[in-house]
Formats: structure tokens, C-alpha cells, sequence
């Protein structure tokens, strides 16, 4: 391909001046036949790579794209440019489709989107076989992925591309980088010839923020009011009914706010995202079922009021703030019941065993990243396979460094009273045998006051023997064990610090100056 052909279409189709990051050789890539599988972050420019060499290539651009909102945003987008692309979906008639399959015949479309789910319909593959086809786009390529985060059965059928169009160059493309998706994604689309292309995953513009979770709505609105008062913001929450007092509380407080969760009308959810694009200043309280394609430049923060379930989903969440490169929050209260609720709801979901264990093990990387005393931004890269070689100094860990102190005695003494008490016991009786309260009955009437381990641990305060729990469920030292009462359980891994053979250095839940003045504003 001529570099000339390419930048003349970057302009007058697109009208951007260059390629940013790797679109040029990615383009490249394609209009020499080859196959590519690009992981660029969310905001990267990702469609560009398919949607130029689809222009000059001849035949049509197929792109296979799992949510049809963003289907159709795309296509309207691209006739706004005009670009001859076309959608195929459940939404259309056989009218409309008819007529989309004359001008695909008629060589009429230089982009045509589908659901993944069409592909294996007969009527789709023979309609494509009897096209010029110029190349498969497999967007959202994760989908395929067990390990990652959005597995979508339909997205299986996609080695079918590779097989019944051998000569057709594919790319995939996700904002998913971790090194397990990636592989699946290469093993199950047949992407082996793939050249890959891995873009940086850094957001340098955003300041990750994990804070303790206290009084988590003042909290939120403290920090709003004091860095944010008139800026758009998305909101995150886990469950529908936090998301709409969340969202009805902040108005009180005289903010703007919207809920959006899936439990809402279609009506309410459309008209909602639509006010949060085009006006600025507006909050949006969600759960996760708000944000996938949001690309809304100048959203100031991000706010988790809910830990999410994995690293990915952090990072997908996350990255909603500062698209436009300005500086940008990323901000989240995080507590033990977080912990606990997420393994229960994983422990009582009716997944297969081997997807529990992966989900468990994101959700410890999850974990493990907000209790981390390091900084957060080089933990979160090398998740996804990169390295910063310098602390960022643009976190809470690199600007205001966490304290921490010596637990391992204090951790002895928390593992030796889930031991001695039969490890059933949860979080406030443990505390109350550490601090030789015996106001809970079961406490004399187990004989727990006659063990060495009652009133052991008055060293520490209730806050801080929570804190050091705590970290032991986040350290998978101790597990909690939901087909009983939730009471808390050794692990094997616990063993070394028991013996006190392991050194265990914890965070010290101290507020830091920023966390004082927003628990105590109110
Ligand atoms: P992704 O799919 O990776 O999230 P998009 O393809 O939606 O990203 O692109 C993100 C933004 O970057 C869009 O607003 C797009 O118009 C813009 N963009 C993409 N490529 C370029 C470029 N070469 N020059 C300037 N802006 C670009
Ligand atoms: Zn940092």
C-alpha cells in the first residue's frame, strides 16, 4: 500500500492529520494481506485500524461487534464521514435486510457491521461468500476469552471466519491485554500468523485513588465537592438499589445526578446516557451495565463506591475518566465488607468450578491491588504484562505513602483465635475474644474467656484488629467460609506466618491528611 493512499484517506475521509500510536503499521499490516491482533487501550483509536485499510482495500469491511447501540453509533458515524457502511442485526426488518443484501451484492457498502450470532447463520455465510470481502474486523475480541472478562458464546463461532475465507486478512482487536486473554484469543480465532501489536496500557492523565471506606456517601461527596463541584463524573455501584438512593441522594446534596443500571426502562436508560453525553457538569450513578463504548472526552472522574470484581474491570472502568488527556481522577472506597460480599456472591453463583477459581483469583489480584503500599500505576501495568520502570508519583501510594508496621504478631494472634474458637466464628467475635470482651454469650458459654487466647490482643483497638482482618482475607491467609455462617478459616498459606517464619508487614489504615478532612467535614 501506498503511505501516500493511506494519509490522503486519513485526511479527507477522516480528517486527522497523522496516525497516532501504532495505526500506521497496523494498516499496513492489512493492506498487505497479513493478520493482526491489536490490544490498545480503550480510547486508543482502535476503529481506524479497520475501518481505513476497509476503504482502500477492495470489497467490503466486515466487522463483527458484539453490542448493537454501538453498531449503530458507528454506522451513523461513518455516514456522517460518508462512508458507505451498513449494520445487520436483530433490530432490522427483512425488508431492511434485503436491501443491505443487495448493496453488499451490488458491491455497494465498504462496511458492513454484524452480531457475532449472525455469522452462523447459514444465510449470512452464503450472502458473504458471494461478496468481495476486503477483511474481517473481530472487534472486542476478548469475548472469546473464558479468562477474560466478557466471555461470549457466539464469539466461539468466529474460527469459522478463518476457515471457510483462508485468504481474507483478520484483525482482532481488544482493550484487554492480560497475557492469558491474549493467548486464548490467538489459540481460538486461529490468529498464530497474527502480527501483534501492543499499544501502552498507561493512562498517565489519571490519578488512581484507593481510600478506606468509612462513611462511604460522605466520603464521595466530600471528595466531589472538593475537587469536582462542577464536573461530569461517572459513579460506580454494584447493586440497582444503591445505584438509585446513591443517585437521589446526591441531588439532594444539590449535585446532578442520574442512575443508570439495567433494571431501568430502555426509555429512562436511553434518555439518561443521552443527557450525561451531551451536557456537561452531570454525574451518572451506575452499575457496570453503564459504560461499554461511552466515549465521552471530558468525564473528570471516575468513583467506585463497590470494588470491582477484577483488575480488567477496574481498568476498563477506570479508564472512562480523561479520555480528552486533561488530568483525571480515578477514585475508590474500599472496605473488609467488599471483600466479603464479592466471595459470597462468587461462592453462591452456579458457575463451573474452574471458572470460580479464575474469577477468585482476579478478584485477589483486586485485592491485593488496593491494599498494596507500592505504587498503584506499576501494579496495574505490570497486570497487563508491562513495566514502568519509575514509582509514577501520580497515585495515592506515590503521593501520599501509606505507613506500615510489623503485623506478624498481631497476625499470629488473629489465626491462633480463628483456631482455638473452631474456625467458624466471624470477624466481631474474633475481635471480642482478641479484646477479652465477653458481651456476646456464646463467648462464656463455649468457654472461649478460659482460652490463652482471650483478651490476647488488646494491643490493638476494634478499627484495627478490622484492619488486620482485613488484610488477611485480602492476603488469602484466612478464607471465609460461606457454606457455614461465614465464619473465618485458616488457609495453607497462613502456615509460615503462624510459625512465625514469614515477616507480615501491613498497611496501616491511619487516615491520611485528604481522608481526616473528608470524615470529619460533616
Ligand atoms: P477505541 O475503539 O480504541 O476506544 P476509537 O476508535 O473510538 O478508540 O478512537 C478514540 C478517539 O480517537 C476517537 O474520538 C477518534 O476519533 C480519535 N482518533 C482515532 N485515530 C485518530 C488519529 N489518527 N488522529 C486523531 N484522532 C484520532
Ligand atoms: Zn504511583
Amino acid at each position: 500500500m501506498p503511505l501516500e493512499q493511506a494519509l490522503h484517506t486519513l485526511r479527507s475521509v477522516f480528517g486527522y492529520t497523522s496516525f497516532r500510536g501504532p495505526q500506521q503499521p497496523i494498516i499496513e499490516a492489512l493492506c498487505q494481506g497479513r493478520d493482526a491482533l491489536v490490544l490498545m487501550p480503550t480510547g486508543g483509536g482502535k476503529s481506524l485500524c479497520y475501518q481505513l485499510p476497509a476503504l482502500i482495500l477492495d470489497g467490503v469491511g466486515v466487522v463483527i461487534s458484539p453490542l448493537i447501540a454501538l453498531m449503530e453509533d458507528q454506522v451513523s458515524a461513518l455516514h456522517q464521514l460518508g462512508v458507505k457502511a451498513a449494520f445487520l442485526n436483530s433490530t432490522l426488518d427483512i425488508g431492511e435486510i434485503r436491501n443491505i443484501e443487495q448493496q453488499l451484492l451490488d458491491g455497494c457498502c465498504d462496511l458492513l457491521y454484524i452480531a457475532p450470532e449472525r455469522l452462523s447463520n447459514p444465510r449470512t455465510l452464503a450472502l458473504l461468500s458471494r461478496c468481495k470481502i476486503a477483511l474481517f474486523a473481530i472487534d472486542e475480541a476478548h469475548c472469546v476469552s473464558q479468562w477474560g472478562h466478557d466471555f461470549r458464546a457466539d464469539y466461539l463461532q468466529l474460527s469459522i471466519l478463518h476457515q471457510q475465507f483462508p485468504n481474507v486478512p483478520r484483525i482482532a482487536l481488544t482493550a484487554t491485554a492480560d497475557e492469558r486473554t491474549r493467548q486464548e484469543i490467538i489459540q481460538r480465532l486461529a490468529l498464530e500468523q497474527a502480527q501483534v501489536f501492543i499499544s501502552s496500557f498507561d493512562r498517565p492523565n489519571i490519578r488512581y485513588r484507593i481510600v478506606l471506606k468509612q462513611n462511604p456517601r460522605q466520603q464521595l461527596l466530600s471528595f466531589i465537592r472538593a475537587e469536582h463541584r462542577s464536573d461530569t463524573g461517572i459513579v460506580y455501584c454494584l447493586s440497582r438499589k444503591k445505584v438509585e438512593d446513591t443517585a437521589e441522594w446526591l441531588n439532594q446534596q444539590g449535585l446532578r445526578a442520574l442512575p443508570y443500571h439495567a433494571g431501568l426502562s430502555h426509555d429512562v436508560r436511553r434518555r439518561n446516557q443521552h443527557q450525561f453525553l451531551m451536557e456537561d457538569g452531570l454525574i451518572i450513578v451506575a452499575t457496570i451495565a453503564f459504560g461499554m463504548g461511552i466515549d465521552k472526552p471530558n468525564v473528570r472522574f471516575v468513583a467506585h463506591l463497590d470494588l470491582p470484581k477484577s483488575i480488567e474491570a477496574y481498568y476498563q472502568e477506570t479508564g472512562r475518566a480523561g479520555r480528552d488527556g486533561l488530568a483525571a481522577n480515578a477514585w475508590m472506597v474500599y472496605g473488609l465488607q467488599d471483600v466479603l460480599t464479592l466471595r459470597e456472591m462468587l461462592s453462591a453463583s452456579n458457575a463451573d468450578a474452574t471458572h470460580k477459581r479464575v474469577e477468585l483469583h482476579k478478584l485477589e489480584a483486586m485485592l491485593a491491588l488496593c491494599e498494596m503500599v507500592n505504587c498503584r500505576r506499576q501494579a496495574l501495568l505490570d497486570y497487563f504484562g508491562e513495566a514502568l520502570s519509575q514509582p509514577c508519583g501520580n497515585c495515592d501510594a506515590c503521593l501520599e505513602p501509606a505507613d506500615t508496621w510489623d503485623g506478624s504478631v498481631a497476625a499470629q494472634q488473629a489465626l491462633s483465635a480463628i483456631y482455638r474458637t473452631g474456625q467458624r466464628f466471624g470477624v466481631s467475635y474474633l475481635i471480642d475474644v482478641l479484646l477479652g470482651r465477653s458481651s456476646d454469650p456464646r463467648i462464656k458459654q463455649f468457654g472461649h474467656d478460659q482460652q490463652s487466647t482471650f483478651g490476647i490482643g488488646k494491643q490493638l483497638d476494634e478499627k484495627q484488629w478490622r484492619s488486620v482482618f482485613r488484610q488477611l482475607v485480602a492476603k488469602s491467609l484466612v478464607e471465609v467460609d460461606f457454606s457455614g455462617f461465614g465464619g473465618l478459616k485458616l488457609t495453607d498459606a497462613c502456615r509460615a506466618v503462624l510459625r512465625g517464619e514469614q515477616t507480615l508487614m501491613l498497611r496501616k489504615d491511619s487516615l491520611t491528611a485528604k481522608n481526616k478532612a473528608e470524615s470529619s467535614a460533616h
